[in-house]
């Protein structure tokens, strides 16, 4: 049975749709990041979800009952914001305690839980502090720690990590992650960061324009993306756009084997990901000519930028393997395998 579910949910503002119609399930435990680019749809999404938001048409389901008109602070759900929205006078521990004595629980032991609660986040001796006393990182330990108190059924996040710098970013994600994994809670993360998305989900909805363009695994999404928007959007792609023919793609005058099953003459755009193409002296299919125009160093990789017969391409190779000493202006080949090349339908990646 399903946590959650989402059945044909749109919304609009007037004129504007900001959410195409819907269907989405979040598993009961699993953890699903919302991923697309600003104004996609993804923070209105998650406000229909908490009850912030009226859905325009379709309904919400949680444990197969629907809560569509259930009003926020009805649904058990535990909330944090890009900004934590903390009380900067409280301390660390009242803060906490608060979402658990306006929910009933008398003073006394909602502070005893709060304790418990921040030994959960790692804050343990920082009850007495005031929150300006805090870092970023810390804050929204707090935030997570309040959000929790209610012990929610569900757990909502909206860009929980956009005001820590990128090092502290990563640290929480992978401590958060490990914290929804220990508490077994149904969690639903917006972000427009698909590292983040890649570190912490179960299940990876990428969105844009309001409409859900896949729903699938983080390795599935980047491996096996459903079309050219987001193999673009997640990791890096080159692209080539051609025609499909014989079973390969010709591209200018270039015939390139592909894996496909596209049999039909028509426009096509591949992908091939950087760390999927080679320049080395294997043998093997698709062999373009290409020159050097920059090589960048980047320390764990060397990324190649090249001008190839079928346009600018980059390789990546990564540090340890045996990589060609190439300078700027050298000619070389680059190996297309035919099992890395993603075909798409053209119309779609306009
Ligand atoms: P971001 O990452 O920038 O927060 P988002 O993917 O979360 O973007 P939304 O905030 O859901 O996107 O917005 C989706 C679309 O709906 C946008 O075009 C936005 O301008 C519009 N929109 C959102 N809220 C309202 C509102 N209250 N009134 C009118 N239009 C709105």
């Amino acid at each position: 049975m399903h946590g959650l579910e989402l059945k044909g949910v749109s919304k609009s503002f007037g004129n504007t749709r900001a959410v195409e119609p819907t269907d989405l399930k979040f598993a009961k435990g699993e953890l699903t990041a919302l991923l697309g680019p600003s104004g996609c749809g993804k923070t209105t999404l998650l406000r229909m979800i908490a009850g912030l938001e009226d859905p325009s048409v379709g309904s919400i389901l949680l444990e197969g009952q629907n809560i569509t008109a259930l009003p926020a602070h009805k649904r058990k759900f535990g909330m944090v914001f890009q900004n934590f929205a903390l009380f900067p006078h409280y301390s660390v521990r009242e803060n906490v305690a608060y979402s658990l004595t306006i929910g009933g629980v008398d003073k006394r032991t909602a502070l005893d839980e709060a304790n418990n609660l921040l030994e959960t986040v790692q804050l343990g001796g920082f009850g007495d502090r005031r929150i300006g006393e805090l870092s970023g990182g810390q804050r929204q330990r707090v935030a997570i720690a309040r959000a929790l108190a209610q012990e929610p059924e569900v757990f909502l996040l909206d860009e929980p990590m956009s005001a820590l710098d990128a090092k502290l970013r990563e640290e929480m994600q992978v401590e958060l992650r490990l914290l929804q994994q220990k508490l077994g809670i149904t969690t639903i993360v917006v972000t427009h960061d698909q590292r983040e998305a890649m570190t912490m989900a179960d299940q990876i909805v990428v969105m844009s324009n309001g409409r859900v363009e896949q729903i699938a695994k983080p390795q599935v999404i980047y491996h096996q993306p459903a079309n050219a928007f987001v193999a673009d959007f997640i990791g890096k792609a080159n692209f080539f756009d051609g025609v499909c023919k014989d079973g390969g793609v010709l591209v200018g005058e270039n015939f390139l084997q592909t894996a496909s099953n596209f049999r039909t003459e028509s426009p096509v755009r591949i992908a091939i990901r950087p760390e999927r193409a080679f320049i080395d002296f294997d043998p093997g299919a698709n062999r373009v000519a290409a020159k050097v125009m920059f090589v960048r160093d980047l320390g764990p990789m060397r990324e190649y930028h090249l001008q190839s017969d079928i346009g600018p391409i980059i390789v990546e190779h990564a540090a340890g393997e045996t990589n060609p000493e190439l300078r700027n202006g050298d000619a070389t080949t680059v190996r297309l395998p035919p099992d890395a090349l993603q075909v798409f339908p053209r119309y779609e990646a306009a």
